[in-house]
């Protein structure tokens, strides 16, 4: 739900009150479960995904993390709760329409393997009958954005590097400029050098763009790096949430410290996430 907090302003005796509107909710999950069969994937869970921020969805394998992310998009439906949506209930109105304004990379970027990068990037505006020329606009500031060569958008996914495709999934996400951008694991897949490039250059996009983001990953190191929130999930609940500090400083229970324990670094080795950002 939006957040309006009321100031008031003391000038020459006048009393002006003013609304400020603060950054709110982009999602808000309202006691939702999910369970397939006789697995329950998602138990009784709230949680808020604030605009403008990054939020990541971290935990062990198979504790909820894709099944979250597939209901904020309308993919998959709860069996109970609600999902709000810029404060409107996803239940209510044109799905079509809300997913237009969200990017999806799912857990395995999920190109067409048929179709050229330029092709996966562009069905859906091609779809919605967008202009032709602001398309071709639209691919050349995403290439610039990704680092993608545009010699390269005639390939097939086959004929891409790792690091590629991951790049034309994001493109794809981004082409109809969303309000939010969901990505699944999108450095899963990838070998520790590129995902370190990567790691980067989402960073500098998510502060370019300033949208609201949330991604997942089961790399602790990763969700630091990326995340402004973290949230910790374990058999479909939230264990804890908050900045990695809180995480790391004030452990809600045993299951947060062992997390965080779980990566090994090289002895003698400096490493990079713990050091403070140059920027801070
Ligand atoms: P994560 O992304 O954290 O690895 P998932 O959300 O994919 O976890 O899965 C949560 C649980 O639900 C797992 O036990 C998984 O096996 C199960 N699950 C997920 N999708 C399905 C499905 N379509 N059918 C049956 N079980 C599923
Ligand atoms: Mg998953």
């Amino acid at each position: 739900m939006s957040k309006w907090n009321a100031a008031i302003n003391l000038n020459n005796g006048l009393v002006v009150s003013r609304l400020i509107l603060c950054d709110g909710a982009m999602f808000e999950l309202q006691n939702i479960s999910k369970s397939y069969g006789a697995v329950q994937a998602v138990t009784n869970l709230d949680l808020t995904i604030a605009s403008g921020k990054t939020t990541v969805l971290i935990g062990p394998s198979g504790c909820g993390k894709s099944t979250i992310l597939g209901m904020m998009i309308g993919l998959v439906k709860p069996d109970a709760g609600d999902i709000l949506f810029n404060d409107t209930p996803l239940s209510v109105g044109k799905l079509e329409q809300k997913r237009q304004r969200m990017g999806y990379v799912i857990q395995d970027g999920g190109l067409f393997p048929h179709l050229s990068a330029r092709r996966n990037v562009t069905l859906m505006a091609q779809h919605l009958q967008r202009n032709p020329q602001e398309t071709a606009n639209r691919i050349q500031e995403l290439c610039d954005l990704t680092h993608f060569p545009e010699a390269a958008l005639d390939r097939v996914p086959a004929q891409l590097s790792g690091g590629q495709y991951q790049r034309v999934a994001l493109m794809r996400a981004l082409m109809l400029d969303p309000d939010v951008l969901l990505l699944d694991e999108p450095l899963g897949a990838l070998d520790p050098l590129i995902r370190f490039d990567l790691q980067t250059e989402l960073r500098d996009i998510f502060r370019s763009l300033g949208k609201t983001v949330i991604m997942v990953t089961h790399d602790i190191g990763e969700a630091s790096y990326l995340g402004d929130t973290i949230v910790l999930l374990r058999d479909g609940r939230v264990v804890q949430s908050g900045a990695i500090t809180d995480l790391i400083d004030n452990p809600f229970e045993d299951f947060v410290v062992r997390f965080m324990r779980a990566q090994r670094s090289v002895p003698g080795t400096p490493r990079e996430n713990s050091e403070p950002r140059p920027d801070e």
